[in-house]
């Protein structure tokens, strides 16, 4: 999950992390009022959105009074930035910039390390600056059992040519931004501008933070960092039930236990779909327990994507045999009623495959389709989605 500045602002100021104060508006009058709040003869309007480079964008506006907040506020709220449209401002303190620099540590899957970027000279669009001037950008592994300590942290900005001084200052606030890191369970932590002010304060001016989603149940708290009107309401909906769900632009709606297997059912769909026209509408892994109440959840959320125009139920039984399974389909048929409006095409193969296979069989269900293999199946499926 990608958090907005403010938040991440909020995130660094509670562990430590200088920054300046800011206050968010959602209208060019809150803007006004916080701005009076901040009482700086400086203020900044900063869009809110979860997108890079909106200074060059108009999203980044200074104000000198309250008035003038009010006025940039009244530009900036509605602007589209990449696709963003700006609903939220965030009314930050002023500062007087000496200089701008980069920082960011993340993880780096691929080495199973952490990555420590950092260069003198922030501001700019970092990926340009990595393209065209890689020796600008130290980038230095982070050992995950050691972090960024005193020395690691002189490491990184020695690598990035401070001079001692500056260095001497920088440093700390490198420590601090790792303990955001790990603290939060971030698998992102940048600051673009890291500035130094006129008085040689460092501060971080931009933040942006990634949260790894799968440490949630370590973070009780970062539950009131969704923005749930900016998710997908179904994604919404899935998450509220337990599922495992992601919607995709497309018209075969997906079910299937276990990851892997939803995966390869998206390529044999997206394959399948190819001559059609049609494509997955979206992961969903039910995982082990595919009991009715479940699958009834499942459905309903897939049932709830308007674009979807069949189903495709691939389950492999393992543990939960196949049986279970069809029961769980059977169940689920049961509980959504009439919701249930659209053809269900069911693969099932694995552990009690025909009397999984039975069970279907006997309800013969209007809107059920069975297929013996995956491959069939998918075929099936894409062609009742095209046929619609
Ligand atoms: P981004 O464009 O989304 O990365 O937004 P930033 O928050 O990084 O702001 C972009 C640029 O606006 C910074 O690199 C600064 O040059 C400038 N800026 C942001 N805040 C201030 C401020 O408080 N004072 C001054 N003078 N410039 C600022
Ligand atoms: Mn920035």
């Amino acid at each position: 999950m990608d958090l907005y500045e403010y938040q991440a602002r909020d995130l660094f100021e509670a562990h430590g992390v200088p920054v300046l104060r800011g206050i968010t508006a959602t209208t060019p009058d809150e803007a006004k009022s916080a701005a009076a709040e901040l009482a700086t003869p400086v203020v900044v309007v900063k869009a809110q959105v979860k997108t890079g480079g909106r200074g060059k964008a108009g999203g980044v506006k200074i104000a000198k009074s309250p008035d003038e907040a009010a006025a940039k506020a009244e530009e900036i709220l509605g602007l589209d930035i990449k696709g963003h449209v700006v609903k939220t401002l965030m009314i930050a303190e002023g500062a007087d910039i000496a200089e701008e620099y980069y920082f960011s540590v993340l993880l780096d899957r691929a080495n199973r390390r952490y990555l420590a970027m950092c260069s003198k000279e922030g501001g700019v669009e970092i990926e340009q600056l990595a393209v065209e001037r890689p020796e600008a950008l130290a980038r230095v592994e982070v050992d995950p059992l050691v972090g960024i300590d005193e020395a690691k942290a002189k490491e990184i900005v020695d690598q990035a040519g401070f001079d001692a001084e500056t260095g001497a200052k920088i440093a700390p606030v490198l420590i601090k931004l790792y303990g955001v890191y790990t603290a939060e369970d971030a698998t992102l932590v940048e600051v673009n501008p890291l500035v130094k002010t006129g008085a040689g304060d460092i501060i971080a001016l931009d933040g942006k933070v990634t949260i790894d989603e799968n440490a949630d149940f370590r973070h009780p708290d970062h539950a009131a960092l969704v923005d749930n009107a900016a998710t997908d309401p179904l994604e919404v909906k899935a998450k509220e039930k337990g599922l495992n769900y992601v919607k995709l632009d497309g018209e075969v709606g997906i079910i299937g236990n276990g990851a892997g297997l939803v995966m390869s059912t998206l390529d044999v769909v997206a394959y399948a779909g190819e001559q059609h026209g049609v494509k997955p509408a979206n992961f969903l892994d039910i995982g082990g327990g595919a009991n009715a109440q479940v699958m009834a959840d499942g459905l309903d959320v897939i049932l709830g994507d308007e674009q979807v125009r069949t189903v495709f139920v691939n389950v492999f039984g393992g543990i939960t045999a196949c049986d279970e399974v069809a029961n769980g389909i059977k169940g689920a048929l049961e509980i959504l009623g009439d919701n249930a409006t659209k053809p269900l095409v069911v693969r099932l193969d694995g552990n009690n495959v025909d009397k999984g296979r039975a069970i279907l069989n006997e309800l013969n269900h209007p809107l059920v389709t069975q297929v013996d293999t995956m491959d069939g199946a998918a075929a099936e499926a894409a062609e009742l989605a095209a046929a619609k």
